[in-house]
């Protein structure tokens, strides 16, 4: 061991989503608080963690050859994550690991590096502050309020890698929200892998927060969060008819005018395959509610293309939603089967050249609206929050960018300003993903 006063050193490589980086960041806490050194490098550890991703074929190998790397370079490897839930995978290809469990596995996996490092005899409890050790930059933050899903989305394994619903403590997740802006974070991200469902699996039981009762539930939990008195923004919203409720909560300025829905498609045929809910129809419609009583909303939302089965005028009618829709934020993504995932089973899947060729014709299409709809902007003034400064300016992001996955905000003149600022800035281009603004 290196360090000359034995404390026991982690190593730790944190692969996937933000999901999976809240249940790295679990571990980190649970690591530091029992008073363990979390290390750098591999040769300075006593042993690594992996927090694996299993979601698509290319994240299995990559962290397959993680797991690989920390074996050749350090030797004692704990797995955990969502490849961890495929076991036998993991054992196969890596038999030397010390262990593996799945994901949302703190304790376990703390049981097993009690198991293979002890201890340390002195806690450094003191030392790990409220609000955890977390991955993100010291502005922003990921807030997990369940993990599972209920839904059985045919394209999706994520059910089988993690469960059913389970919701967080309403309390549990209104003191980390506190803890995490009482330490500096301007910016809360919900996420779950179904954020409108919270609640569902207690019957929306009340619990306490601050002294008063407060439901599970995605609304009431929208509206505390927006007392913190930061931008609180809702990721992973399944569309469910409650999901109207929020929007008044945007209007009103309590939560960002945010909503990030995956649709995934809009033909009725195509989404009852998917065993999704909703026709185009009744989603358009509800869209120009939505507008109508919040006109500064962004929507995003994702979208599957060339899934089994879709037929050229299906597609088309993706396309025409699309255009009807003038969503601001669009990902899509060709059908790609995933391991275990019930479509796989359907027939007719289409030819990799057509889905990649639809793939092409969609996003070409929504830059266009996407352009469109970033130019309007141009002229107006916007509160943004500071993600980085050096000498060419500083960037920023709007109440319609979410870190890392939307547009950013140059803000030429903005040198001076320090990381984590709320500013506002008066728009001056736009291209199709981004703007540019000046100090207002
Ligand atoms: S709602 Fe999301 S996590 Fe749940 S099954 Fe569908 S795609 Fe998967």
């Amino acid at each position: 061991m290196s360090n000359p006063i034995a404390i026991p050193k982690v190593g730790f490589v944190s692969l996937g989503c933000p999901k999976a980086t809240v249940d790295s960041e679990h571990i980190l806490t649970r690591l530091r608080a029992e008073g363990y050194l979390i290390s750098g490098s591999y040769q300075d550890s006593d042993l690594v963690i992996v927090n694996t991703c299993g979601f698509i074929d290319s994240a299995v190998e990559e962290s397959l050859d993680a797991i690989g790397e920390a074996l050749a370079e350090n030797g004692k490897v704990i797995v955990t994550g969502c490849l961890g839930a495929k076991g036998d995978v993991v054992r196969q290809a890596h038999p030397r690991v010390l262990a593996v469990t799945g994901p949302h596995a703190t304790d376990e996996v703390m049981a097993v590096v009690h198991q293979h490092l002890p201890k340390p005899h002195d806690p450094y409890s003191d030392l790990v502050p409220a609000q955890g050790i977390r991955l993100t930059p010291k502005h922003y933050a990921y807030v997990k309020i369940s993990e599972g899903c209920n839904h059985r989305c045919t394209f999706c394994i994520i059910p089988s890698l993690r469960g059913d619903l389970v919701s967080r403590p309403v309390g549990e997740v209104m003191q980390e929200a506190q803890n995490l802006v009482n330490a500096g974070v301007k910016e809360l991200l919900v996420i779950s892998q179904d954020t409108s469902a919270y609640g569902v699996d207690v019957k929306y039981r009340t619990g306490f927060w601050g002294g008063r009762p407060l439901r599970t539930r995605m609304t009431e939990l929208a509206a505390a969060l927006g007392e913190l008195g930061v931008w609180v923004r809702l990721h992973y919203v399944y569309p469910y008819p409650h999901v109207d409720e929020v929007i008044p909560l945007m209007a009103q300025g309590i939560i960002l005018p945010y909503l990030d829905i995956p649709f995934q498609h809009a033909n009725q045929r195509i989404l009852k395959l998917m065993k999704r809910p909703g026709s185009s129809d009744n989603v358009l419609a509800r869209i120009k509610q939505w507008r109508e009583i919040c006109p500064e909303l962004t929507l995003r939302s994702t979208f599957i293309v060339g899934f089994p089965g879709e037929t050229e005028e299906e597609f088309g009618e993706l396309l025409d939603f699309l255009k009807e829709a003038q969503l601001d934020r669009v990902g899509a993504f060709a059908y790609s089967p995933v391991e275990g995932a019930a479509a796989n089973e359907l027939p007719d899947h289409v030819p990799p050249e057509v889905q990649q060729e639809r793939l092409a014709r969609l996003m070409l299409l929504q830059e266009e609206i996407s352009a469109e709809r970033l130019k309007r902007k141009v002229g107006k003034t916007l509160t943004v929050l500071v993600d980085e400064v050096d000498e060419e300016g500083a960037i920023a992001r709007s109440s319609a960018d979410a870190p890392e996955i939307d547009g950013l905000v140059y803000i030429e003149n903005g040198q001076q300003l320090n990381v984590g600022d709320f500013v506002e800035v008066k728009i001056t281009d736009s291209d199709e993903h981004d703007l540019w603004a000046e100090i207002a």
